[in-house]
């Protein structure tokens, strides 16, 4: 049976670039690779996924008809896997959906995402990827500050650590990666 993974991570997790070459890896060997972003996050333009290093991946956006699009491209031409980005943007039911394409359609759903926004609170995505996923990996990197695993992102405005504002902004020279401790050093928790 297919599963439903999780793969989350902070910001500068390798995350996009962990997507394309998934897709890069299943294309090559010719097995057909759907890959979709969510619509909140339109900093690479209109169904783009974009990593720092200078890949792009055309992806298509999330929505509550995902389930039916996989299905009638998987009924043309078989479908290896299902790549999302950005999934701590879905809706509860948009990862339902998901859950039912790993279960019903026996096709492996990859999904990559933040688990908590600025102000360490879990994106309602990665909050039902979280009690859903069958498979929960974490893509790890390093605080900005010290040597140890960043796991929170911190918002940055003008160069000065802060926790007020929208939950949704992105950008990402406005957030680093900061271990517990650092983030501590400059904020208090909330
Ligand atoms: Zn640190």
């Amino acid at each position: 049976m297919a599963k439903l993974y999780y793969r989350f991570g902070t910001m500068q997790s390798n995350k996009s670039n962990q997507i394309i070459t998934t897709h890069y890896q299943y294309t090559t060997q010719g097995k057909r690779c759907l890959a979709y972003s969510t619509p909140v996050d339109t900093r690479s333009g209109f169904k783009k996924i974009k990593s720092r290093i200078g890949l792009e991946l055309e992806a298509e956006y999330v929505t509550d008809n995902i389930f039916k699009q996989v299905k009638s491209a998987h009924e043309e031409e078989k479908v290896y896997a299902v790549l999302v980005d950005e999934a701590q943007f879905l809706k509860k039911s948009e990862v339902h959906h998901l859950s039912d394409i790993a279960d019903e359609l026996d096709i492996p759903v990859i999904a990559f995402g933040l688990k908590t926004d600025f102000r360490n609170q879990l994106f309602e995505g990665s909050k039902v990827l979280l009690e859903l996923a069958d498979a929960i990996d974490e893509l790890k990197t390093v605080c900005q500050y010290c040597n140890k695993k960043a796991t929170l992102n911190m918002r940055m405005m003008g160069g000065r650590p802060v926790n007020v504002g929208q939950t949704i902004q992105i950008g990402d020279e406005e957030y680093v990666p900061v271990c517990r401790k650092c983030y501590k050093e400059r904020l208090p928790l909330v």
